[in-house]
């Protein structure tokens, strides 16, 4: 399903098939449609007979490619990195446990499927996703795949964060921007999703559509409003029985979110992510130090990159709360 929203970039990316490039980065926010995006333009290069903003859904290659069988087409994620893996930095611990890479062997596979002819005598394509989980090793083995790439071969790379990703592969790719829909869309298509109160998760999503709906799980939501509960008191917050309870990427995702509220509310006066929680926010930000809120924030930034490597999730994260306790100036 491509989502309304993308549909103009779905037109240009069809625009002319014949001069398509060999490999296309799809780059944007979490949560826009980027990797709909991706499978539905991947399906429409492979369909036999195309309409103008879909594949027709009839043909065999359409019935192949939804039964996940077409033999032109192959899909690439992030796998559980092992213990023995070679090209992986050696480690005393075990971080990689719950650690997500795409591998050397993934991205090899890959070069030697898109070296073949097609079965079908038209396309080859695959689908890298998220492009930033290659591991070093994957990221070189996929440069020498983009440095020759073979004929009529589409490689369709998606990323949140392509600033993880080597220089040297994004100036092979054609970088398309998979920008944030309109508010006024984002609300009309959430709502008709069936999202009744769609304005504070899509909120709290930053404008990303389908990061809202996520958010607006009622399980999700009854963990968020009780971790936003401790962080509006933070004089009686426990970080350490806090820390145990939570899961550390919700955590820093909500943790980064109320941060940059409270500085919002510090620079500006306004609120961001939490629009409801707007009273604790003003009254918390008056008594904390801004240079202490900045520093927060970095610290935050740069435990982001942990959250793949969860070496001691709860460790980490009463770090945070701690400090947070420390400089948050409410004091009801
Ligand atoms: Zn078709």
């Amino acid at each position: 399903m491509i989502h309304p929203w993308n549909l103009g970039l779905f037109r240009q990316l069809g625009t002319d098939p014949e001069h398509m490039p060999h490999a296309v980065l799809l780059h944007g926010p979490a949560g826009v449609g980027k990797l709909d995006l991706a499978v539905e333009f991947a399906r429409w290069i492979l369909c036999q007979q195309p309409g103008l903003d879909a594949a027709c859904g009839l043909c065999d290659a359409c019935n192949w490619f939804d039964q996940g069988n077409h033999p032109d087409f192959r899909r690439v994620e992030p796998m559980e990195a092992e213990a023995d893996e070679a090209d992986a930095a050696p480690a005393k611990k075990a971080p990689k446990k719950g650690s997500r890479v795409i591998k050397v062997d993934a991205i090899r596979e890959i070069g030697e499927f898109l070296s073949l002819s097609a079965h079908r005598g038209g396309w080859r394509v695959a689908l890298i996703q998220p492009a930033e989980s290659m591991n070093p090793a994957a990221a070189n083995a996929l440069l020498k795949t983009l440095e020759e790439p073979p004929e009529r071969v589409l490689l369709l790379l998606v990323s949140h964060q392509p600033g993880r990703l080597l220089p040297t592969v994004i100036s092979r790719c054609r970088k398309v921007p998979v920008p944030l829909p309109p508010r006024d869309a984002a609300l009309a298509w959430l709502r008709a999703a069936g999202l009744a109160d769609a304005v504070a998760p899509l909120a709290e999503a930053g404008g990303a559509p389908l990061a809202a709906l996520a958010c607006a799980e009622s399980e999700r939501a009854t963990r968020r409003e009780a971790f936003l509960d401790l962080l509006a008191r933070p004089r009686h917050l426990d970080a350490c029985q806090a820390a145990q309870s939570l899961t550390l990427p919700e955590a820093w995702g909500w943790l980064s979110r109320w941060v940059h509220d409270l500085l919002m509310q510090s620079l500006a006066g306004q609120t961001y992510y939490f629009p409801g929680r707007a009273t604790s926010l003003a009254s918390i930000a008056t008594g904390t130090a801004l240079s202490d809120l900045l520093a927060l924030q970095r610290e935050l930034a740069l435990g982001g990159r942990w959250l793949q490597h969860p070496l001691n999730a709860p460790l980490l994260l009463e770090s945070w709360l701690i400090r947070y306790g420390e400089i948050a100036g409410d004091r009801t």
